[in-house]
């Protein structure tokens, strides 16, 4: 009796190809492999290039204002990656 040789499930989630993680997970590896530029931080506004598939995008934060110059509706993996090594937005206090 010959054994059938499955491939466990697991194994097919470790071939998942590369634009199947999501943003955060993307955002991780961006940082990783040293894709993220801070080219300059004001105050609480943040400028950064992030390098992604083949192209750069501009990062911008003002506060809690994040805008990336990529075709991505939302919170991209740009922006993410870049909000993984800026301090979160923090009012004032006392004023
Ligand atoms: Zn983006």
């Amino acid at each position: 009796m010959p054994e059938t040789s499955v491939p466990e499930l697991g194994e097919w989630e470790y071939d998942m190809p590369p634009s199947r993680e999501n943003a955060a997970t993307k955002a991780r590896r961006y940082l990783t492999e040293g894709r993220v530029t801070i080219r300059s931080v004001e105050g609480m506004r943040v400028w950064a290039v992030v390098r992604g598939d083949g192209a750069l995008w501009t990062v911008t934060v003002d506060g809690l204002d994040r805008r990336c110059t990529c075709p991505a509706t939302g919170y991209c993996a740009h922006i993410l990656a870049v909000g993984l090594v800026t301090a979160p937005y923090q009012p004032e206090e006392g004023g």
